[in-house]
């Protein structure tokens, strides 16, 4: 659990969890409907950190 967060939810089928693909931007699919969002990033860069205790971050599945 993370603290101080809000915890995200599908806005079609309230689905809780989601798949991330990097793209032109980050697409996150629902795993239960399928829709998808995109992540748009103001800038051209984005940085991805480790959360609080976390020994591994996001990374990209080759
Ligand atoms: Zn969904």
């Amino acid at each position: 659990m993370i603290e101080n967060a809000k915890r995200m939810l599908c806005g079609h089928c309230g689905g809780r969890t989601f798949a991330i693909y990097q793209a032109a931007h980050l697409v996150v699919e629902c795993l239960e409907c399928h829709n998808t969002s995109l992540l748009v990033v103001a800038t051209p860069t984005i940085d991805i950190e480790f959360g609080p205790d976390s020994e591994g971050r996001l990374c990209v599945l080759s």
